[in-house]
């Protein structure tokens, strides 16, 4: 990031990024169109909704926590239909929750899906409620933000037609960026959508990505940042990646099943970039956050919305490594020792 900026119209610039977003394709598993713009992963919801639907346009919404019930709320702020399934945080969307949710609302055109809920720490049957929606003939519209780069995501296989994510997840950039992936059936939807958006037209991107160049000034240290970053992910394989996240997801749940703590959600659909259990009875989430933190210098998370003092979650994803596991636990076992004293 500390490399001296380029002139974003220039050659060098182009080839650069050319070269970045060829292989963020590769990383992706898709053929698709790849797209950056400067942005969190909450710009990519909006970005899905102002190219690829139309004002009133019904769509269907699985709501598994705080991030899908934001997805929701943006489709509905720009004037969808939104039509939901709730699902109790702390389980998953499954396949037949989404097929009785196209049943009764058979008219949805897109299906809006959260791939990895951050806030309960739950990872969503992607490929298989992908596959429904598809059959039912609606756009595939997914949150991959703490996804993306960490867990298993094959674009072109699962029929994904929108892709989100943010720089600042298991992409291990500072915050900054989002990405996004648009597939064919993207495109035709994106032919046919009335919302009129001038930042952040996703047209007027792909044409400009045609040559490597960006509708606007690119925030080049970030780009810098997501270069190194695929770098690193090119060096390990994305295979390797996914793996690495298994088995890290694997063994802080087994480090906190052995501190005797519940997790939130149950094993089948545990998350592992994301790491969501219960405090022990007497204690507050918050307590043990700064506890880590003051007395460990370890950083983890409380819950978010009507879970925020309720919960402890474990960031586990991108640079993350089987040592930091080991760390974590360890002080979070000093940290309820001294805290239940
Ligand atoms: C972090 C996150 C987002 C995006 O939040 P921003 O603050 O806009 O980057 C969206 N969805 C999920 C699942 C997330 O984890």
């Amino acid at each position: 990031m500390q490399r001296p900026m380029i002139p974003h119209r220039g050659k060098e610039f182009r080839t650069f990024n050319s070269s970045l977003l060829e292989r963020l394709r590769a990383i992706h598993k898709t053929t698709g169109d790849v797209l950056v713009w400067p942005g969190s992963g909450s710009a990519g919801w909006e970005i899905a909704i102002v190219n690829l639907l139309s004002q009133g346009d019904p769509v269907l919404i699985a709501v598994t926590g705080d991030f899908g019930e934001r997805f929701a709320r943006t489709a509905a702020v720009l004037g969808a239909d939104v039509r939901r399934i709730d699902i109790p945080w702390g389980e998953a969307v499954t396949v037949d929750d989404l097929r009785a949710g196209l049943k009764a609302n058979p008219e949805v055109v897109a299906v809006l899906l959260t791939h990895n809920e951050t806030s309960t720490g739950v990872t969503n049957p992607l490929a298989e409620l992908a596959a429904v929606a598809r059959a039912h003939g609606a756009l595939v519209l997914v949150d991959a933000v703490s996804s993306a780069a960490g867990l298993p995501l094959e674009t072109d296989a699962w029929g994904l037609d929108f892709v989100l994510s943010g720089s600042q997840k298991a992409w291990m950039c500072p915050p900054g960026l989002v990405i996004v992936i648009a597939s064919e059936k993207a495109w035709q939807a994106q032919a046919k959508s009335a919302y009129r958006s001038y930042f952040w037209n996703m047209k007027k991107a792909r044409d400009a990505a045609a040559d490597g160049s960006t509708p606007t000034t690119p925030p080049l240290t970030l780009l810098y940042a997501l270069d190194a970053a695929v770098a690193m992910i090119e060096d390990e394989s994305i295979e390797r990646v996914w793996e690495r996240h298994a088995r890290i997801g694997e063994s802080t749940r087994s480090g906190i099943a052995a501190l005797g703590l519940q997790l939130l959600p149950s094993e089948a659909y545990a998350s592992n970039t994301v790491t969501a259990f219960f405090p022990p009875d007497g204690l507050r989430a918050r307590q043990i956050v700064d506890h880590l933190k003051q007395e460990h210098g370890v950083t983890v998370a409380a819950g978010q919305g009507h879970m925020a003092d309720a919960i402890v979650r474990i960031g586990h994803m991108g640079w993350v490594d089987d040592e930091d596991v080991v760390v974590c636990v360890d002080a979070l076992r000093h940290t309820l020792e001294q805290l239940i004293d």
